[in-house]
């Protein structure tokens, strides 16, 4: 059993949904389960729509979906070459669904609405391109991963319930491979045990493809993509960027936390849990070697690899009293982090004073500050970049770092990373 997943880009024009199935025919031979994500931007598409309908302005919500579903029955009219198929009578479904949403008052939380309404796109793709792949010879069932990847109801970044979900993968998802090689399947989404939708955060499917093959002990993960593999560095920020071959799970977690846009941070424990290697491949060129990541690759060969994240923020957190920040408040503080759910990219601490760096989000911050106003005042400064460099060589470092303000640095025998403004 192998596990494919293949993201917006493949999926984005009718020529590339074609290339991916002449991918998947190549390697029809043994069991494949295939996880995809939405179509090209439809996420962001449907983001809108999600916010139009909060913001009650529901008219524009519904124009904007039904935009949505023109260009995804434009796409499936041409792959199948008619209207005439099954696949429009589960293609309105969908639609009218979503419609049922917005024609209700939002009375629960945006995060909540967000999950009904955005994983459509991935209902959308899955159906289409099975339908498709049926059509020119591919044969595949689909299934709705709603009824399989059971979470908790932390809408927009859910928690996998490892043991329903492994369950469930043994009575829904194998018995499958009984009928059909391939099995097609939803990035992205899933269900708590009240049935309602849930999305497991942005570009989720590459760990949604990592809970399939850990479950399914997989012997290797693919995720294809519209680049050669895993680069050094992202080739639209930085020159010269190489190539890697091959790389231990270690390097790209820390790669992918510190804001690397390849791999979703979380794709890596899954298969690192069972050893299973991860393959980067370009869809484009399917001949391509590509990345290998796996466990035990020697770290000496690596060059420098460079991450940014943007949008930073640094905040700083001083004590009025001038009481010491000891290990008590800093608990005390990380406390608030978690209870709003802010998640610190980095941080420091000096003798009253506890500094972070945290992704930019206003509405975070003025909850951060209502909750620690009455013992700390709180600085911060805003459009911020955190980066990090591992493997790092001084002349590179004084190179990224030219006409820039350093305000925050920390520096280890392998790797380094700065707050620049
Ligand atoms: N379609 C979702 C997104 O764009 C999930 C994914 O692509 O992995 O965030
Ligand atoms: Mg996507």
């Amino acid at each position: 059993m192998k596990v494919f997943k293949f993201g917006g880009a493949s999926l984005e024009t009718i020529e590339r949904i074609q290339q991916v199935g002449k991918i998947i025919e190549a390697n029809a031979s043994g069991k494949l389960l295939v996880v995809i994500s939405a179509m090209g931007k439809t996420t962001n598409e449907l983001e809108k729509v999600a916010q139009n309908y909060f913001m009650r302005k529901r008219e524009i919500a519904a124009q904007l979906l039904f935009n949505v579903e023109q260009q995804h029955k434009d796409i499936a009219a041409a792959l199948l070459g008619t209207k005439e198929h099954p696949l429009f009578t589960q293609l309105q479904q969908f639609f009218t669904e979503a419609e049922w949403t917005l024609g209700e008052k939002p009375h629960r939380n945006y995060d909540y609405y967000y999950d009904q309404l955005v994983g459509l796109g991935e209902l959308l793709s899955t159906a289409i391109v099975s339908a498709y792949f049926n059509q020119v010879g591919i044969q595949n069932t689909w299934v709705d991963v709603r009824d399989v990847f059971r979470t908790d109801d932390n809408f927009r970044d859910a928690n996998i319930n490892w043991e329903i979900t492994e369950l469930q993968v043994n009575q829904k998802v194998l018995p499958l491979f009984n009928t059909a090689n391939i099995v097609i399947a939803q990035g992205f989404i899933g269900s708590t045990d009240q049935n309602e939708s849930v999305t497991l955060g942005r570009e989720g499917s590459d760990f949604s493809a990592a809970v399939f093959a850990n479950l399914l002990n997989a012997e290797s993960q693919t995720i294809w993509k519209d680049v050669t593999g895993l680069k050094n560095a992202d080739p639209k920020l930085f020159p010269n960027t190489v190539d890697i071959p091959e790389i231990a799970y270690s390097e790209v977690i820390e790669m992918a936390y510190y804001g690397a846009q390849v791999i979703h941070p979380k794709t890596i424990k899954p298969l690192q849990n069972k050893q299973i290697p991860l393959y980067v491949k370009c869809f484009l060129d399917m001949h391509l070697p590509g990345t290998v990541i796996r466990q035990d690759v020697d770290g000496r060969k690596l060059p420098p690899i460079i991450v940014l994240k943007k949008n930073q923020v640094l905040i700083s957190i001083t004590s009025r009293d001038f009481s010491f920040i000891t290990e008590d408040k800093i608990s005390e503080i990380y406390e608030i982090f978690h209870d709003k759910k802010i998640k610190i990219n980095l941080t420091q601490n000096a003798a009253i004073t506890f500094s972070c760096s945290i992704d930019h989000n206003p509405e975070k911050i003025e909850l951060l500050i209502k909750a620690l106003h009455t013992g700390y005042r709180i600085n911060y400064d805003e459009g911020l970049e955190l980066l990090t460099v591992r493997h790092y060589q001084n002349g590179l470092i004084d190179e990224l770092t030219k006409n820039r303000k350093v305000l925050l640095e920390q520096r280890s025998a392998s790797t380094i990373q700065m707050v620049l403004k």
